[in-house]
C-alpha cells in the first residue's frame, strides 16, 4: 500500500514556498481537535506523521507529506488559533483560499469533521472555498466510536441533508482511528483521487 511510504518533505507558511505544482495532491482540513492528525495517521500507518504537524511552529503550516515522486497528502493548519491576532487569521484566509483556488495538482479536499460537532463555521468555510474552486470534496465523520450504531447513522444522514439544504456537493462518511471503521472506504476516496 503506497500510503504507508508516507514521509514528511516539507511545510510552508506561503504560497511562494510550495514544491513545485505538478502531479496529484490530496488536502486534509478540520478544525483542531476534530481528529484529522488521527485520521492521517490511520490512513497512512503512521504515527510520526501526526507528531511533525503537532510539533510547534507547524501547526500553522502547509505540510507535505509524499507518498512518492508525484504524490502528497497536504496537511492544511487546523485553525486553532483562538489566541492569533485578526491581522494574521486574515492572512492565512487568503492563503488557504488561494491554495485551494489555484493548486493545479490538488484533486480533492478531505475534510475531517468531529461527529458530534459537524458543519461549524470553519467547516462551511473551508466546504465554500472547495466548491468556488470546483474541487471534490469527501467528508469524514470522525471519532464515530463515540455514538452507537444508531446515532452515527442519524448524524451521517443529518450531515448529509444539512449539505444538500445549503447546496454543497460533497461524500460523507462515518470514521474512527480508534477502531478503523470507514478506512477502506476513505482509502478508495484517495485512491481515485490519486489515480491508483
Ligand atoms: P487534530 O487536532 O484534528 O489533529 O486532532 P487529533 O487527531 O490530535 O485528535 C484530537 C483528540 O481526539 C485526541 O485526544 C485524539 O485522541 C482524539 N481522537 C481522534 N480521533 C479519534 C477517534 O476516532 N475516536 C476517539 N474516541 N477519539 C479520537
Amino acid at each position: 500500500e503506497l500510503y504507508r511510504n508516507a514521509h514528511y518533505t516539507v511545510s510552508a507558511t506561503q504560497l511562494s514556498q510550495l514544491p513545485s505544482d505538478s502531479g496529484f495532491e490530496v488536502a486534509f482540513a478540520g478544525r483542531s481537535n476534530a481528529g484529522k492528525s488521527s485520521a492521517i495517521n490511520t490512513i497512512t500507518g503512521i504515527k510520526a506523521l501526526a507528531r511533525i504537524s503537532k510539533t510547534p511552529g507547524r501547526t500553522q503550516m502547509i505540510n507535505f507529506f509524499h507518498l512518492d515522486d508525484e504524490r502528497a497528502l497536504v496537511d492544511l493548519p487546523g485553525y486553532g488559533y483562538a489566541k492569533v491576532p485578526e491581522k494574521m487569521k486574515l492572512k492565512w484566509q487568503t492563503t488557504l483560499s488561494k491554495y485551494l483556488e489555484t493548486r493545479q495538482s490538488l484533486r480533492g479536499l478531505m475534510l475531517m469533521m468531529d461527529i458530534r460537532h459537524p458543519l461549524k463555521n470553519f467547516d462551511l468555510q473551508m466546504l465554500d472555498w472547495a466548491k468556488q474552486a470546483e474541487l471534490p470534496i469527501h467528508i469524514l465523520l470522525t471519532k464515530s466510536d463515540k455514538l452507537g450504531r444508531g446515532a452515527g447513522g442519524n448524524a451521517l444522514q443529518q450531515v448529509r441533508k444539512e449539505l444538500k439544504d445549503v447546496g454543497l456537493e460533497a461524500s460523507v462518511q462515518l470514521f474512527s482511528s480508534l477502531n478503523h471503521q470507514g478506512r477502506d472506504e476513505a482509502i478508495q476516496v484517495l485512491d481515485n483521487w490519486f489515480e491508483l
